[in-house]
């Protein structure tokens, strides 16, 4: 019989590759939806026909419990979050709420549909609803070591950190108390043609279209020299997949191991269509943030080993595939009069 998986998170960049990966494996998946009328649902449901979709809310404890009860998943993958940080400190409160206490409420909702109590704190989760979550390097913030490692410790830099840190830890806590197969994939910065617009990486790969065709001419950026380990968002969600396919639950890191600069980001990109990126970018100090992230690097040691995967793509032809895709949408835009960021997938 084929498994079933229900992904929080579906209408993200994470959630649609996720989706085509698990489809591919013979997977019914089902994407948790949010919101009257969400057009980010109708884009996804336009890209992948074969999903299924059930209402529910991070925010809103009985909706997941009546999801999971619905769906009786397999495996729950939960990538809905407020993933852009800067939000962190406009609403603090707000990232807290879905991004930390969320976790906790889809982890409730696993616990009570599978009738987990007490009793059963210690035992290996065989047979029951699989949980992923989706942890971040943003944990790490101000490093202590370099690279970072499933050992290394945290100490987050932004209210997005702080509450993803504590959705990892309430997951560990899980697993120990109730014998959830719970597990944290400890993921570094991805990006893809579908990643949000206002991410560096497609906020270069957007305004490098539009300058190639002459519908723009300055791209405003914050700290060039903040470094990070950028990787491809469809190499990432099989390393989730294989998470959830270990005899016993764990926590691993998954990253590229390669340190590139924004600025990097912006000269590859420029590059690949023939463009000089130092006529083009202007710092503007109102994008630098309060307290930065510099550096980050992941030593993936243990999902390469552990699960046996390494990533497919590297940061040239991930800047190079975004930005190919962009100038494609670009053309279409001036063409058609489309909405660039939002027709782009
Ligand atoms: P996106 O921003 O593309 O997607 C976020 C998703 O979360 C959207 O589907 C959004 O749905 C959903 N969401 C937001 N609020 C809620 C809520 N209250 N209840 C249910 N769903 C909600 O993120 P990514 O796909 O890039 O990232 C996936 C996950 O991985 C996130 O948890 C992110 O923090 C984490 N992560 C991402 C990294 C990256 O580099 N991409 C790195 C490390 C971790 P809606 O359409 O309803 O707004
Ligand atoms: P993050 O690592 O999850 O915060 O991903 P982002 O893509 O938002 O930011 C990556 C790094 O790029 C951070 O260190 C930012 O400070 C830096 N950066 C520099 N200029 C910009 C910008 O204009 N927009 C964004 N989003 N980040 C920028």
């Amino acid at each position: 019989m084929s498994k079933c998986a229900l992904i929080t998170g579906i209408t993200g960049q994470d959630g649609s590759y996720l989706a085509e990966h698990l489809l591919a494996q013979g997977y019914q998946v089902w994407g948790l939806t949010r919101g009257q009328a969400n057009p980010r649902k109708d884009r996804v449901a336009k890209l992948i026909p074969d999903l299924n979709f059930v209402d529910g809310d991070l925010m809103d404890q009985g909706s997941l419990v009546s999801a999971v009860d619905f769906v009786q998943p397999d495996e729950v993958y939960n990538l809905g979050a407020v993933s852009f940080v800067p939000m962190s400190w406009q609403q603090p409160e707000l990232v807290t709420d879905v991004n930390g206490t969320g976790v906790l409420r889809m982890l409730e909702a696993i616990r009570i549909v599978s009738g987990l109590g007490k009793s059963s704190g210690g035992s290996d989760g065989h047979g029951q609803i699989r949980f992923y979550q989706a942890s971040s390097s943003e944990m790490f913030g101000k490093v202590v070591e370099s690279p970072q490692s499933e050992r290394t410790p945290f100490h987050p830099r932004s209210p997005y950190g702080v509450a993803k840190a504590y959705g990892h830890y309430i997951t560990q806590n899980y697993r120990e108390s109730y014998g959830v197969y719970g597990v944290s994939g400890i993921l570094f910065n991805h990006e893809s043609p579908r990643r949000g617009a206002e991410f560096v990486t497609r906020k270069i790969s957007l305004a490098v279209a539009q300058i190639k065709l002459g519908l723009q001419d300055k791209l405003l950026l914050g700290n060039l020299d903040a470094v990070r380990d950028w990787g491809f968002a469809g190499d990432y969600v099989r390393a989730m997949h294989l998470m959830l396919q270990q005899d016993r639950p764990g926590d691993y890191v998954v990253g590229t191991g390669q340190m590139h600069s924004v600025r990097d980001a912006a000269r590859i990109a420029f590059e690949s269509v023939g463009l000089d990126w130092e006529e083009h970018v202007v710092v503007d100090p109102a994008l630098v943030r309060p307290a930065e992230v510099e550096t980050l690097c992941a030593d993936y040691g243990n999902a390469r080993q552990g699960l046996g995967w390494k990533p497919a793509v590297d940061f040239e032809e991930l800047m190079r595939m975004m930005v190919e895709s962009d100038l494609r949408q670009a053309g279409r835009e001036r063409d058609h009069g489309e909405l660039l960021a939002a027709a782009s997938w």
